[in-house]
């Protein structure tokens, strides 16, 4: 049985990110929300892309003004108007200004602009009351980014941010990694589709379901193999099918001590290599993580296999923990593909028999900034999934500790937003 955090690295050293050449795709701006840059973007564009106003006011030049005070104020010829979007005629020469709005083209012979607030309108002059700065309130060509220098690395997640730079780059189509596929696999005899009759004995597929939404929350696509009876002939085809097309393969169910071992024998005849067999967590000890090498897949890439506990909290669990970073590791991201851990105050008493590192699910509350935990109510049976519904938070009790007394601080995996406490 392997620590959590040795399973961990067991894990993130198997995967092996997606090649930013055989897996790139284009795609355009408004369907590149949330992809993964799969090549440096470059503009050819400066930013600002000209010399502009930061404020509205009059474009001068400074010799002009320097000297000028609310006691003797500069008189200037006015020679144009220059709103945002619109190209300047006019080069200043010595006594004039233009009247300038915010982020529009400063004037040639301009080098200064003065605000609105400090000047006086006259007819066709201004009156300008208070010396600025040399080159006051204009924005230079270039000052923020130059034409040909990195803009985006590879590697980033597109979000609003990004997308924007984008938009303002002209860059509308984008290299993305693809998603990754993810073949999602129940096994149990017991199991139904939602919309079956219930027989006595049977229980609903409730994890395809779970682990699609996660799986595609996190950015993978997830090819649905559905329920595969407890046969191992049956679970063979099963994966034999699924690492033809998918990056990463989850089963649940069947992994427990008495099923194990043809789960294993079926991985292995496949070519698979067996490298985590057990973790010391709780809930979720029984998880297999195999990998099939290159060459023992049809086209010819590597496919990384979780088969997890098929308890409905279990298999969340060891999702949350294990799979979702190694996801996002496969996924091309750069960075931030670990585990996000807080810590909060726990607003009840949290238990374990120190034996396991021990998950316990409820509610991450933030109260006037401070994370708070609050433990799900009711049955924390890893067969119970209804208080697992408004889960967005784990506390950890690492092994050995078997309590942690209300009001004191716990380690909490973050696995969702934290709510907003009620007053
Ligand atoms: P197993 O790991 O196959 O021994 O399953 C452990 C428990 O989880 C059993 O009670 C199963 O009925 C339940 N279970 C297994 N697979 C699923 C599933 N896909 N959805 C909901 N419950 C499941
Ligand atoms: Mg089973």
């Amino acid at each position: 049985m392997l620590p959590v955090s040795q399973a961990e690295a067991i894990i993130l050293d198997l995967v092996q990110p997606l090649n930013e050449e055989r897996d790139g795709e284009v795609v355009t701006l408004l369907t590149a929300i949330e992809r993964i840059l799969a090549a440096p973007v470059v503009s050819q564009l400066d930013f600002p892309h000209w010399d502009n106003s930061a404020m509205d006011g009059y474009a001068v030049r400074y010799e002009d003004v320097k000297h000028c005070s609310a006691e003797q104020p500069a008189s200037l010829e006015i020679v144009e108007e220059i709103p945002a979007g619109r190209s300047p005629q006019h080069l200043l020469q010595r006594g004039q200004a233009a009247r300038i709005l915010t982020g529009a083209v400063m004037p040639a012979g301009a080098d200064t602009v003065v605000m609105q607030e400090q000047t006086r309108r006259e007819g066709n002059r201004v009156l300008i009351f208070a010396s600025p700065e040399p080159q006051a309130f204009v924005r230079h060509q270039a000052s923020f980014y130059q034409a040909g220098k990195p803009l985006l690395p590879t590697g980033i997640m597109l979000q609003a941010t990004q997308l924007a730079v984008l938009a303002a780059a002209q860059c509308n189509h984008v290299t993305v990694y693809r998603r990754p596929r993810v073949a999602i696999i129940s096994t149990g005899d017991e199991l139904v589709t939602p919309d079956q009759l219930l027989q006595p004995g049977q229980l609903v597929d409730s994890n395809q379901y779970a682990l699609a939404a996660l799986v595609a929350q996190t950015g993978a696509e997830p090819l649905h193999m559905g329920i595969i009876p407890d046969r191992p002939q049956a679970l063979k085809k099963a994966i034999a099918r699924a690492i033809a097309t998918a990056d990463v393969v989850l089963s649940s169910g069947g992994v427990s001590v008495g099923d194990y071992d043809y789960v294993e024998q079926i991985l292995q005849s496949l070519g698979a290599e067996i490298h985590v067999r057990a973790v010391g967590v709780k809930p979720g000890k029984p998880l297999t993580v195999a990998k099939f090498s290159a060459s023992a897949t049809a086209n010819q890439k590597s496919v990384l296999y979780f088969g997890l506990p098929g308890n409905p909290v279990s298999a969340l669990v060891s999702f949350w923990r294990f799979v979702q970073p190694a996801l996002k590791k496969l996924s091309g991201l750069a960075h931030s593909w670990g585990p996000v851990f807080v810590q909060a105050r726990s607003r009840h008493d949290l238990r374990s028999d120190g034996k396991r590192e021990t998950y316990l699910w409820g509610q991450l509350y933030l109260v006037d900034g401070n994370y708070e935990f609050h433990l799900a109510a009711g049955s924390h049976s890893s067969g119970n999934l209804i208080n697992l519904a408004q889960t967005n938070g784990l506390a950890i009790l690492p092994i050995g500790k078997t309590l942690i007394p209300t009001g004191e601080q716990v380690k909490v995996l973050q696995v969702g937003s934290p709510a907003i406490c009620p007053a």
